[in-house]
């Protein structure tokens, strides 16, 4: 029995002895057809039950991947509330010590000063990376476990973007972030803080990806009833390839090192970028040639009040 080009089974039929068996019995032309007719037949039984089998077998993978996946986020929402908690304590522990380092009436010298204080705003900034990455690590679980809102306004999109620009160019003051012309109002209705976190992940990733000596240009243009903001470094580019996986969890494309500031990424950023995004019916996207920089950008609807 052949199904599709592949050999299933062999059907053999055979003739009952008895008064016939020194008879060389021939077959007639209905015997063959009906033998043939339900060898077909057979046959089509033989592939639904394989089918049926193999969907059996797909759907109990699926299934262990699901709950394999479901027991993954919960671990990492608890794991990374567990690792919140002591590293909120010790920045604020080490913060205060800070402060009060500098309020001390001493008889320190400059440099004794700076011994005691390098250490410890040293301690603080690593802090500070990790309670963002563990920040990254808990908004990802809240997007893959649907325990996630957006809060919408109507805003002004050009206000968010001066404000996260100015806040970055503050945080930053060694580089160059540029702010093209923009035309008021840009009107959208978005959550304004996951905005602005969008524009500050893609312009934390322009100043860690590009040589310092480079500026990073942001854009606010409107386009078919869509606003778009861009983010242009001439950072090291993105090889097509590694550009199709940018935006999915934990990826970071081999070969490209932090160039500025202090590095390690989880590779969360981008993919929690597109989740916020796509959540507001926008767009993400990245124009990037090796050798010449990168353009990350995003659309929001506009949304004229009336
Ligand atoms: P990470 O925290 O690792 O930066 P992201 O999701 O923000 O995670 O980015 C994913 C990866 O994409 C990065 O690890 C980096 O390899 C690459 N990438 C992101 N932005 C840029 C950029 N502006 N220029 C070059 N590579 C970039």
């Amino acid at each position: 029995m052949v199904q599709h080009g592949e050999l299933i089974g062999l059907f053999i039929i055979a003739k009952m002895e008895g008064e016939y068996t020194d008879v060389h019995y021939t077959y007639s032309n209905e015997e063959i057809a009906l033998a043939q007719g339900t060898a077909r037949l057979a046959a089509l039984v033989i592939a639904q039950v394989r089918l049926l089998e193999e969907w059996a077998a797909t759907r109990a993978t699926e299934q262990a991947l699901q709950e394999i996946n479901r027991r993954y986020d919960a671990f990492i929402s608890i794991a990374s509330h567990e690792l919140k908690t002591p590293l909120t304590t010790i920045k604020g522990n080490v913060e205060l010590t800070l402060r009060r380092l500098m309020k001390l009436n001493h008889n320190l010298s400059a440099a004794q000063l700076d011994q005691l204080r390098k250490p410890l705003e040293t301690a603080l900034q690593r802090a500070q990376v990790q309670a963002r990455m563990i920040e990254e690590l808990l908004e990802a679980s809240r997007i893959r476990m649907n325990k996630f809102t957006l809060s919408m306004t109507p805003y002004d999109l050009a206000d968010i973007v001066e404000e996260a620009t100015k806040d970055m160019q503050q945080a930053v003051t060694d580089r160059a972030i540029i702010l093209a012309p923009v035309e008021r109002p840009v009107p959208v209705q978005a959550d304004i803080d996951r905005i602005k976190q969008v524009i500050l992940n893609y312009l934390t990733n322009a100043l860690k990806y590009s040589n310092p000596e480079y500026p990073v240009v942001v854009h606010l243009t409107r386009e078919d009833g869509f606003a778009r903001v861009s983010v242009q470094d001439q950072g090291p580019g993105i090889p097509l390839e590694a550009q199709k996986s940018l935006w999915q969890r934990f990826y970071r494309v081999p070969g490209i090192e932090v160039r500025h500031g202090s590095g390690t990424g989880l590779g969360l950023g981008l993919y929690i970028c597109r989740e916020f995004i796509e959540l507001h019916h926008g767009h993400v996207g990245v124009q990037s040639t090796p050798g010449e920089g990168s353009t990350f950008w995003f659309t929001l609807p506009i949304k004229e009040t009336a």
